[in-house]
């Protein structure tokens, strides 16, 4: 079995760029990473026309673990039996400091006088 076209069982964790909670997974050895809330019918539509794909959520193995599946067209046209969810949109937050004064980072500390003794 080659290890290139892996599935592996989607994770919640945080957005690199935005600090979001996203599903990421492998589906067919491509890493998705999906918004992992679920989309009514009418949502999927507007999702996909407007450039993102879409995935079931489909629930395999013991214990049950969430695997995101492309929804193809035959997923697309068959009727929904798991939970759909999109590809992620990422909006970069921006950072606390875009535009301002850089902060200084060096923290100042009072200089200690040297014992007469040293401790060893
Ligand atoms: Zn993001």
């Amino acid at each position: 079995m080659s290890g290139h076209l892996i599935s592996t069982a989607a994770a919640l964790v945080g957005c690199r760029r935005c600090a979001r909670t996203v599903l990421e997974g492998y589906d067919g050895g491509q890493l998705i990473r999906a918004d992992p809330a679920p989309l009514a019918p009418e949502d999927e539509l507007l999702a996909l026309l407007g450039g993102r794909h879409t995935y079931d959520l489909h629930l395999m193995g013991l214990p049950r673990r969430p695997y995101l599946i492309w929804r193809c067209t035959f997923r697309l046209r068959a009727p929904r039996r798991h939970q759909v969810v999109a590809t992620h949109e990422c909006t970069p937050t921006q950072h606390l400091n875009a535009g301002g004064p850089p902060i200084n980072l060096i923290a100042s500390y009072r200089k200690q006088p040297l014992p007469e003794k040293p401790p060893f």
